[in-house]
């Protein structure tokens, strides 16, 4: 059997982590088998659906990698098609015209609620002949007895007795076909063997079964995956952070770091956290996810982000960078060779958010020290080290690590001290703050002329402390 799966979003919003990952669940399962991946765009909701949707969602695919063999085809492209199942369903009698007025409807809808009982259509049209040029619905004419079985390689057995399911509207009175209706053509026509999706469409999925049944074709198999929690155990939304893909992206996250955290909610491979997608190739199956949700953990997509920033090719986290510290108006070409920074700073930060807030040292002058750093450090005894410092440095000719290194040991070693007591006033008069890469690193980012700024303002810092609380 050739393999082909489908991630089908409707357009109605960003691309949710959710979505993101049952998309990488049927990539995966496509590539594993050598199959084929679909995407299609469910934009028959002509209200919901918007064209800025649709963009969000290819941009996220193409962000995150997960690239189709198929698509994007479009839903509302596919009218006539869906139309001319609708009349082939009609013809064979597995459909038909239903003219109930919405009084009736929701009048029956009212009784069942009151018996509380699932509010259903009670056939009243199925033996009636409608004349097709007054106003109606079309309905599928589910069977009344047996049931649906349905082999899910995720959830097991799931039977669902036909008594319990309506005889959906498969079109509207305004002459649009439904949901269930156009996904079950289009996993036909497309020839789809997996339909991997949210759980939250279980419901549906006898119902399409009985459709496909009605027009003479086998179900495909169907793996409905879990949702995603938040930490609170309610369903991930807005409210638990980022839930957009591209926010992800804006906060500076690595699309493998996002990729490998969504692959590992719900599905293991012993103790394993690390993967690389080809890995992932090999060693996923879709019917080895959980059945149960998974809840979302931030600072393990964190731990992860870091650990692809510091693996990753220096090059291409010095591109990224850029585009971060763009964002702080901050124009990396006014500074250091990026890779130098990336270099200096990747084990220091989680997020390159985080590493474009740390390197902002380099490219400006900070507006005031770090309370409790300059308090700690930038004291009156720190004021010789500086001192020397600056003369020292001042005299430097070649601004090189090595250089630097050497200057700060041989002020260390003419005053007596260790290293620490001259680096560390250094790197708070330097970098505004105690933390920073190495001071060699430190220094050689910065530059001669804003070093020497900078301690020379660390120096005033110092002498208006002297003078004004006395200490010496
Ligand atoms: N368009 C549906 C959704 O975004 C998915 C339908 C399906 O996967 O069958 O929830």
């Amino acid at each position: 059997m050739t393999i082909k799966t489908r991630f089908a979003p409707s357009p109605t919003g960003y691309l949710h982590v959710g979505g993101a990952r049952t998309a990488l669940f049927s990539w995966l399962y496509a590539r594993k088998h050598g199959g084929q991946f679909v995407l299609r765009i469910e934009d028959t909701d002509l209200e919901r659906s918007t064209a800025e949707s649709v963009n969000a969602i290819l941009e996220g695919m193409t962000w995150l990698g997960l690239e189709y063999d198929e698509g994007p085809f479009y839903q509302t492209k596919r009218f006539d098609r869906y139309n001319e199942v609708i009349d082939q369903l009609l013809e064979s009698g597995h459909a038909y015209r239903c003219d109930c007025p919405r009084e009736r409807l929701d009048q029956l809808r009212e009784e069942a609620m009151a018996r509380k009982e699932k509010p259903r259509y009670d056939g009243c049209c199925r033996e009636k002949t409608v004349n097709p040029d007054e106003p109606h619905v079309v309905r599928f004419r589910n069977p009344l007895d047996g049931a649906v079985v349905m082999d899910d390689m995720v959830l097991g057995k799931m039977v669902f007795e036909n008594r319990e399911l309506d005889d959906l509207i498969i079109r509207r009175s305004d002459g649009s076909p439904t949901y269930n209706l156009s996904v079950v053509v289009d996993d036909m026509d497309m020839e789809i063997s997996h339909v991997i999706r949210g759980n939250d469409h279980v419901m549906n999925t006898p119902r399409q079964m009985n459709i496909l049944h009605a027009l003479g074709k086998a179900p495909p198999k169907y793996a409905h995956v879990p949702m995603i929690l938040g930490d609170d155990g309610a369903r991930l939304s807005k409210r638990h952070g980022a839930v957009s893909v591209m926010q992800y992206r804006e906060q500076g996250f690595l699309p493998e770091a996002l990729l490998n955290y969504l692959v590992r909610l719900g599905w293991s491979h012993g103790d394993q956290e690390i993967f690389s997608l080809d890995e992932l190739t090999q060693l996923f199956d879709i019917d080895q996810v959980n059945k149960a949700a998974s809840a979302f953990n931030t600072d393990k997509l964190l731990w992860l982000n870091q650990h692809y920033i510091k693996s990753a090719d220096p090059a291409r986290v010095a591109h990224l960078l850029g585009y971060h510290l763009g964002k702080r108006d901050i124009d990396p070409a006014n500074g250091p060779e990026l890779m130098d920074v990336v270099m200096a700073q990747r084990e220091r930060a989680q997020t390159l958010e985080e590493m474009a807030e740390i390197s902002e040292f380099i490219y400006r002058d900070f507006d005031d020290f770090d309370e409790k750093a300059a308090k700690k450090h930038l004291r009156p005894v720190a004021r010789e080290p500086l001192e020397r410092m600056l003369v020292a440095l001042e005299a430097l000719e070649e601004w090189t690590r090595e250089k630097l290194h050497a200057t700060v040991e041989q002020v260390a070693t003419e005053l007596g001290l260790n290293m620490g007591k001259v680096a560390q006033p250094l790197r708070v008069a330097v970098v505004g703050r105690a933390a920073s890469p190495g001071i060699d690193d430190t220094l050689f980012l910065v530059g001669k002329e804003a070093t020497l700024r900078r301690i020379d303002e660390a120096l005033g810092y110092i002498f208006d402390r002297e003078a004004n609380t006395g200490e010496g």
